[in-house]
């Protein structure tokens, strides 16, 4: 499989993260242990079938099969095994790991994620992003504004830009947001104009953090499960539609 799963992670607004290199290796390296993990769940199944027609058995779960044959019925318990059985483990793991965020970590109110935020896209797409519906953009620019210059957040947050740049394939942008105080409150906090994206954060652990934010111990801890999760979660949609295919083609 040639897709570059890793590159969706770290599109998002405010997604790019503490160091991008050594997370795409840990991810790519658990991608292969999930991947692992579902062929043996393919073969496990593939047991209770069978196929009067067939001379050798179906060895591939994307094998375009004959009309009837007894193989399809593996290939259907795969697909509703991976929405039901793998996708519920899925969920109860990214549930586990949001439970454990205020247990593993704390807002020491060091206010940097709301005084540094970065994206690849500029005020302008964002904007137009909202404009068209998208729920992220429409939270980020309803409280976010942009630095006048990369230089002016540079000047803020020398190390963290020097790294953000350094690490970045594309352009990024970068934001504050102006209801900070100067003793690091949020001054809309109990008022509705804050946005859900600020309660939520950390949203999960794959999000840029400064390094003694108070959420780290949880990021760092929950790094493997959540980049497990996903893995899964890409290779559950990959399957499930490339075996849909192939039903659909044997009709
Ligand atoms: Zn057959």
């Amino acid at each position: 499989m040639e897709t570059d799963f890793t590159k969706s992670y770290y599109n998002e607004p405010m997604g790019l993260t503490h160091d991008i290199s050594t997370i795409k290796q840990q991810y790519r390296e658990l991608f292969e242990l999930a991947h692992q993990r579902l062929l043996d769940l393919f073969a496990q199944l593939h047991a209770n079938h069978h196929c009067t027609q067939c001379e050798t058995p179906a060895t591939s779960i994307l094998e375009i099969l004959h009309t009837d044959c007894g193989y399809q019925a593996w290939q259907k318990e795969v697909i509703i095994t991976l929405d039901q059985t793998i996708g519920k483990q899925i969920l109860e793991s990214l549930e586990k790991i949001e439970q454990a965020k205020n247990v593993k970590g704390s807002c020491h109110q060091c206010g940097v994620c709301c005084s540094l935020a970065s994206s690849e896209f500029s005020y302008e797409t964002l904007q137009e992003k909202a404009q068209n519906g998208d729920y992220f953009a429409q939270q980020f620019t309803s409280v976010f504004l942009p630095y006048d210059s990369p230089e002016a957040a540079q000047a803020k947050f020398p190390e963290m830009v020097t790294e953000i740049l350094d690490q970045a394939d594309g352009p990024v942008y970068f934001y504050h947001c102006p209801y900070l105080s100067s003793d690091n409150k949020c001054t809309i906090y109990n008022d509705p104009r804050r946005p859900q994206i600020c309660a939520d954060y950390p949203e999960t652990p794959l999000i840029l953090m400064y390094k003694n934010c108070g959420y780290q111990p949880w990021k760092t801890e929950m790094m493997p499960t959540t980049l497990l999760a996903h893995a899964t979660l890409e290779l559950c949609q990959y399957y499930s539609q490339k075996i849909l295919d192939a039903l659909k083609a044997a009709q």
